[in-house]
């Protein structure tokens, strides 16, 4: 019998918004603490059963120690989901202001600096309802700014913004202090910087130079200190080679073009460096290039005193949805559906964790599930699309992990669950594994 599900994915009717916006109670949890914030979103992208799933489980597992995933066993298909996964304090906290700027500015133009998060549902549907955006996603303008003017609404993105940025529509009368949606997570690795400024440490970012978040981290950055951004740990050990003389500093200027603050001294900025990363890095890539820097600057001065201590500046929702990933994937399953914006960081590590155990496909939403045996899914090596057909095993019961980056809604997982019930035929209505799967947790 096909499974019955909750809920609609979208609502691009217009109408009774409110209703569906009305708030839902969900505690956040940031590290021990419940900070009990509630942040009042669309409810299409809430899912039913997945809220009240992750309400029960964060309900017992208060200090988030437990990372077993949550089973739906469906018969002849096992759902398994990670025990964190979806929307993070960060996404909630913009997409409430951003929907809120939208109700409380009726008649004005809305914009929005780029992407308010890496995720195509939300940014279409903001879209949908008149907000425009300033800035494609490499920080290419759609449009003339000069057009601006005091009386139009700009919206921050979750990743912040550029002081460039902030001053120059500041001169043309635009305030960015309203309707600013900066993560707190993000803000704080801007303090971290700031406090190795002051120590007179050059600021390494472990980033991705392109990404919206880490542009605005080197421009804050670098207004305290000398800063540098590298990618991973290739790009790191060819840093290493500068900060150890084993490279010529002349080279560094070229093959670190467009990553490092201006009037940078190879010479000068490199005896002191300390490292803050980019909130959704690979938590194990950002440990070990630091521990690398460390062991550089320790062999070249016989000590570690010129390396800041600092610890990693991933995000709670980073360091929770990678842990909660690597304790599924120590149980048996057959394959992962990851799914995401195409371009969110977050998600990708994801993918990058799951593809090292599991055939792994990182989609975007349930239509990319084609047809009965067939999908639709992003490389994050080949930056392609790619079908694969028979991506489903023949054998049954067929375990599969479902998870989802901080800024997928769970209205979409919960769609992807469906549309993989359906495919597959499954044996129990989705109501009943629920149950089955709250009363497991209740006994344990
Ligand atoms: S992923 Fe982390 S830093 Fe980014 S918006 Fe979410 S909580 Fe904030």
């Amino acid at each position: 019998m096909p499974p019955k599900t909750a809920q609609k994915v979208e609502n691009r009717s217009g109408v009774g918004e409110k209703t569906l916006r009305k708030a839902r109670t969900i505690p956040i949890f940031d590290g021990c603490r419940e900070r009990m914030k509630q942040f009042d979103i669309p409810t299409y992208y809430r899912s039913g059963f997945i809220t009240g799933l992750k309400r029960m489980r964060n309900a017992r597992d208060r200090m988030k120690t437990d990372l077993d995933p949550t089973v739906l066993n469906f018969g002849n298909v096992r759902i398994m989901l990670a025990r964190h996964f979806g929307f993070c304090y960060g996404v909630e906290n913009a997409i409430e202001i951003s929907y809120r700027a939208l109700d409380e500015n009726p008649g004005k133009r809305l914009f929005l600096l780029s992407q308010m998060i890496h995720n195509p549902h939300v940014n279409d549907d903001l879209q949908g309802r008149g907000i425009q955006f300033l800035m494609d996603t490499a920080g290419n303008r759609l449009m003339d700014w000069k057009t601006l003017t005091p009386d139009d609404v700009v919206i921050v993105p979750a990743f912040g913004t550029t002081l460039e940025i902030e001053a120059e529509l500041a001169h043309l009368g635009v305030s960015l202090k309203q309707y600013n949606t900066t993560c707190p997570f993000v803000e704080k690795v801007w303090k971290r910087s700031a406090r190795l400024g002051t120590d007179g440490y050059t600021i390494v970012i472990h980033g991705k130079h392109d990404h919206e978040e880490t542009r605005a981290t080197f421009s804050h950055a670098k207004e305290d200190a000398p800063a540098v951004v590298v990618r991973d740990m290739k790009e790191a050990q060819a840093f290493a080679k500068y900060v150890s003389g084993q490279s010529p500093a002349e080279d560094f200027y070229r093959e670190f073009e467009g990553r490092f603050s201006d009037g940078f001294d190879v010479a000068l900025h490199l005896q002191r460096i300390g490292v803050v990363n980019q909130t959704t890095m690979l938590a194990t890539e950002t440990q070990a290039i630091a521990d690398y820097l460390r062991e550089v600057v320790q062999q070249r001065d016989g000590s570690a005193d010129h390396f800041a201590d600092t610890r990693d500046t991933l995000c709670y929702a980073t360091n929770d949805n990678q842990r909660a990933t690597l304790a599924l994937l120590e149980h048996n399953a057959d394959l992962a559906l990851v799914i995401g914006g195409f371009n969110s960081s977050n998600t990708s590590h994801i993918v990058e964790l799951c593809e090292e155990k599991l055939p792994t496909y990182f989609i975007g939403s349930a239509s990319d599930l084609t047809d009965q045996n067939r999908i639709s899914h992003w490389n994050i090596h080949t930056h392609q699309l790619e079908e694969t057909t028979n991506f489903l095993p023949a054998q049954r019961p067929l375990t599969i992990v479902v998870t989802s980056g901080a800024s997928c809604p769970d209205s979409l997982v919960e769609s992807v669950i469906a549309r993989l019930l359906e495919m597959l035929h499954a044996e129990v209505p989705i109501e009943e594994a629920v149950e089955q799967a709250r009363q497991h947790w209740e006994a344990s």
